[in-house]
């Protein structure tokens, strides 16, 4: 499977739900922070994300959005 998973990082606001929810392990919390201070998620196993949006549909901010490549190439 190919896609993307895109973070903006301003809309943030580190309450980690994407990370919870997501079925692979795709996402964790860091170190790294946006300018509000918050901590980002970030991206450590993109190889195993089935882009069932799981994390796009909880994160209350919209600061995720996944693009599955295959399902818009149909
Ligand atoms: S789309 Fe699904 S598998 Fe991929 S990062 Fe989000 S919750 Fe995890
Ligand atoms: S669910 Fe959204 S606001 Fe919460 S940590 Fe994930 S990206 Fe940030």
């Amino acid at each position: 499977m190919s896609g993307k998973i895109k973070i903006k990082e301003e809309y943030c606001k580190g309450c980690g739900f994407c990370v919870e929810i997501c079925p692979k392990s795709v996402l964790k919390q860091n170190s790294k922070s946006n300018a509000k201070g918050f901590i980002l998620p970030e991206v450590i196993n993109r190889e195993e994300c089935i882009f069932c949006k799981k994390c796009e549909l909880i994160c209350p901010e919209m600061a995720i959005s996944i693009i599955n490549e295959e399902e818009n190439n149909e």
